[in-house]
């Protein structure tokens, strides 16, 4: 049988290597796809730029939309990145009948139920295994491999720069700042960082997960979002002396009056394997009934991990090029008619524990004012920690964590504690998770 025609919008990181993991592995992934697989035309913004993959015998142009439009081309690679114009490109390719695989994990979580519909009314796929944790088979684990399962809650560090700069900053006691500038020299993170330490980029992959997970359409807009800007130094090793790591974590749960959908820093327990997911890996952990909790973990980008997982989709979407749209696996797990519209909860609604650290006045009576609070809230509290004063300073630190509370009842707490005379910073306050 002829070989399969691709096009490629993108040839980065991810275009590069998917040509190059096409070319170095075609005899094995002809013989896994029952066809070859022939990258015939690529679209950039610079031709002349270098690459990191040889280009002979791909058509190359600047215009993304002369290769969908290419009528040799059958099946479109979406690895440009951004919202516009890959939007109009992917559905450009579905109009024409196009099969698409993606590695845009912020176009399939923005506009992803708009591009499913479209794949669906036309009968053609939308694959996007590279959209998610890079090289790590999580999607087609969770949708496939756990489809007999009712999945409780998921907990992912599904962002390498943020993961890289919270280890460095326990492993070596070095400060945020000073990390992030040493992971922008290693191209690591965005020349504009926000979307890895504001939690963004790990938005989007969650609103996925959280998707395929539950059988709910995309929501983007109603996941709750906290970054690792505010973490210091000193919460690092004060968790690492009560047992715990500061992981930023992508957590979604089904509770019985909706699902959670929230990324933030977390205190883990520091036996936990997802716990000791140190530097650039990603990892993710499912909690499914039958089978109980399942970890998956790896490289989460890069040129060929991330091109494995596009390979991947390549395969599976020549596999499927013959079979009947309607047996194919559903894009969201779930079959479309299927999905529900359980609500995301406000954070005020989600309960966890917590740690806070108190900067206080070292005089009598601050702590039993602040435990008064927290009993008044019926907040209980499992540990209190008090460090001596920093050098140079009066004011001592003083760590509590408490049992788990809804976190709007914590508000109201921190609001009164932060009113106390003797209280001479903010809070600084982290969720904690067991996730047992
Ligand atoms: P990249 O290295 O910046 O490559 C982007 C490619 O798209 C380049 O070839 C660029 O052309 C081309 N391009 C960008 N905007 C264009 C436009 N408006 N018109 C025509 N061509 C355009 O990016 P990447 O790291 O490969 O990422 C691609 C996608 O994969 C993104 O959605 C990203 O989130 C996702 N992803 C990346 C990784 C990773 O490890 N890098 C992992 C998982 C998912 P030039 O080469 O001429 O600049």
């Amino acid at each position: 049988m002829k070989p399969v025609k691709v096009g490629l919008l993108g040839l980065g990181t991810v275009g590069g290597g998917t040509v190059n993991v096409l070319r170095r592995n075609q005899d094995e992934i002809s013989r896994r796809a029952g066809r070859g697989i022939e990258v015939v035309a690529a679209s950039a913004r610079r031709i002349d730029a270098p690459r990191i993959c040889d280009t002979t015998g791909i058509r190359l142009t600047t215009d993304p939309f002369a290769v969908v439009n290419d009528p040799e081309v059958e099946v479109v690679c979406e690895l440009m990145g951004g919202v516009e114009p890959a939007r109009e490109l992917v559905l450009r390719a579905i109009e024409l009948g196009k099969h698409v695989v993606t590695a845009n994990k912020m176009l399939i979580a923005l506009h992803g139920n708009e591009i499913f519909r479209a794949a669906q009314d036309r009968g053609v796929m939308v694959a996007f295994e590279a959209a998610v944790a890079g090289g790590i088979p999580v999607i087609k684990a969770i949708r496939e491999g756990l489809a007999g399962n009712r999945i409780e809650w998921l907990a992912g560090i599904i962002n390498g720069t943020g993961n890289f700069i919270l280890t460095e900053m326990r492993d070596k006691g070095r400060e945020f700042d000073d990390v992030l500038a040493e992971a922008q020299r290693l191209g690591y993170a965005e020349a504009d960082p926000t979307f890895d330490v504001e939690g963004i980029d790990a938005a989007h992959k969650l609103t996925i997960l959280a998707s395929i997970a539950f059988g709910i359409p995309l929501q983007f807009d109603k996941a709750v979002t906290e970054g690792i800007t505010r973490i210091t130094r000193e919460d690092v090793s004060y968790a690492e002396a009560l047992g715990y790591r500061i992981k930023h974590l992508g957590i979604a749960r089904r509770t019985a009056q909706g699902v959670e959908l929230r990324v933030h820093p977390t205190l883990i327990p520091e036996r936990r394997l997802i716990a000791n997911v140190d530097g650039v890996k990603n990892a993710v952990l499912v909690m499914s009934d039958a089978v109980g909790p399942t970890l998956y973990y790896g490289a989460g980008a890069g040129a060929d991990p991330t091109a494995s997982a596009v390979v991947a989709d390549l395969v599976d979407v020549v596999r499927t090029m013959t079979a009947d749209p309607e047996n194919r696996v559903p894009h969201l797990a779930f079959q479309p008619d299927a999905l529900r519209d359980l609500p995301i909860l406000p954070m005020s609604e989600v309960e966890t524990a917590y740690y806070l650290r108190l900067t206080a006045e070292d005089k009598p009576g601050v702590l039993a004012d602040v435990t008064r609070i927290l009993a008044d809230q019926d907040i209980s509290i499992e540990a209190i920690l008090q460090k001596e004063a920093p050098e140079d300073e009066t004011d001592i630190p003083v760590i509590i964590l408490t049992h788990r509370v809804k976190e709007g009842r914590m508000n109201e707490a921190i609001a009164r504690i932060e009113a106390l005379p003797a209280i001479k910073r903010p809070v600084a306050r982290i969720r904690v998770e067991s996730l047992g």
